[in-house]
């Protein structure tokens, strides 16, 4: 502890306690208040500037990844939805492929592939970009559009899409700037012109207008902890040229405007006889022209260059995602029960009645795992007590009397 006479001083700059305004004691020494200031300086600068934090070459797709394997890396995980997997590899692949390439000596720039991703809600659309962000190891974040609105009115900025990713990466800069952000429900945001009413469109026109320069690649002040920004809050500074951002909504009734532009094309729908084009699922045909008639503003659109959509589920996906991702259900539940010492056989039939009732209930992919879980209760509960039980079987009967009997079922009768 340095001391001047019968005096204190900084430990740090040495100023004697009478030139300090404060001067806080630790156990081996003081410290001024305008040391601490200081310090505060440097470690914002340290925590925000993302210098030296994260090295480039860190997130570069590894030379022998091809869009294949990246593909063959989400059927792992995702059941199904062929179309949405395999452009959601190649979007990927080519943004990665774009980072590493930077301007190169012809100054052909490749742009930024964004993509948007339409489908019911519980398909898979935040399972397919988490996922996909896993596997390149690249910080990953989910928004929800709704919260949004332009700037003067109540709910966030819409720079705060970017403080989500920054919190998920504690304030690496360079980090978040090669991250992947999944803006969930940005059909939500949508215009909504004809409706008479709405003189200032706040929520919907607003907000996509002043989503399309992050979305495109600038330089963004986000405000740390989200929400408002305010005058005394320090920005940092987020660069979105390296984001890859995916959109994802259920565009409900997206269908009618696809059916009635394919009706219009009375010629060459791609190729197509009319009688050919499957009713059931119209949502295959979408294009960008039909994301414009529901609403998002042709700037957006043009941000969002692969567009894509995911199937409604049937019985036989939820029955294969309940068994057969490398996270699922069956998988989990069984880890469960073996930690318990006991061995958890659930049968096919049992397997198929979930899915048939997850699909009934109209819950999703969603809705399995409440049904399993109001399945499962009254086995979870008493089989730790029972210490003699080495194999534990669900059948459908078991399966069907639980279900019958549990809260679930009540709530989808009353
Ligand atoms: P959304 O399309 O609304 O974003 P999610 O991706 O959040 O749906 O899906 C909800 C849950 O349902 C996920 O956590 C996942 O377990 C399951 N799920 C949905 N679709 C699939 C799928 N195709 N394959 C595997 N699991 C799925």
């Amino acid at each position: 502890m340095r001391k001047s006479k019968n005096n204190y001083r900084c430990s740090f700059c040495g100023r004697d306690k009478s030139e300090a305004l404060i001067l806080i004691a630790g156990i081996d020494g003081h410290i001024c208040e305008v040391c601490v200031e200081q310090a505060d300086e440097i470690i914002q600068e340290e925590l925000f500037s993302g210098k030296g934090q994260a090295n480039k070459e860190d997130f570069l797709l590894p030379e022998t990844v091809t869009p294949m394997e990246i593909k063959k890396h989400l059927d792992q995980y995702v059941i199904g939805q062929n179309d949405a997997k395999k452009y959601l590899s190649v979007a990927v692949y080519n943004h990665y492929k774009r980072l590493k390439q930077g301007v190169s000596a012809d100054e052909v720039e490749i742009e930024k592939s964004n993509i948007l991703f339409v489908g019911r809600t519980g398909t898979g659309k935040t399972l397919l970009a988490k996922t996909i962000a896993k596997f390149l190891n690249v910080p990953f974040s989910i928004v929800d559009a709704t919260v949004f609105t332009e700037a003067g009115y109540v709910g966030e900025d819409v720079e705060s899409i970017l403080s989500r990713i920054l919190q998920v990466c504690d304030y690496n800069v360079a980090l978040a700037e090669k991250g992947i952000v999944y803006i969930d429900e940005i059909d939500k945001i949508a215009r909504k012109s004809d409706n008479p009413s709405i003189t200032r469109d706040v929520s919907g026109e607003g907000v996509q207008q002043a989503m399309l320069k992050m979305l495109e690649g600038t330089e963004v002040n986000v405000p740390p902890q989200g929400g408002r920004k305010h005058p005394e809050q320090k920005m940092v500074k987020v660069n979105t040229e390296n984001i890859l951002f995916i959109c994802g909504g259920a565009f409900d009734g997206v269908e009618k405007l696809i059916a009635r532009r394919i009706n219009t094309q009375v010629i060459g729908f791609s190729g197509k006889d009319k009688a050919e084009i499957d009713r059931d699922n119209l949502l295959q045909y979408i294009n960008h022209q039909d994301i414009k008639s529901f609403g998002l503003i042709p700037e957006l659109v043009g941000r969002l260059p692969v567009l894509t959509y995911l199937e409604p589920l049937t019985a036989e996906t939820l029955r294969k995602i309940l068994s057969e991702p490398k996270n699922s259900l069956v998988k989990q539940y069984t880890k469960l029960f073996a930690i318990e010492g006991i061995k958890l056989k659930i049968t096919k039939d049992a397997l198929t009645y979930i899915a048939e009732k997850a699909l009934e209930f109209e819950l999703g992919a969603r809705g399995l795992r409440s049904i399993c879980e109001a399945i499962m209760m009254d086995a979870m509960f008493e089989l730790p007590s029972q210490k003699n039980i080495k194999t534990f079987t669900i059948d459908k009967d078991y399966a069907e009397e639980k279900l019958n009997r549990s809260k679930l079922k009540k709530l989808q009768v009353a």
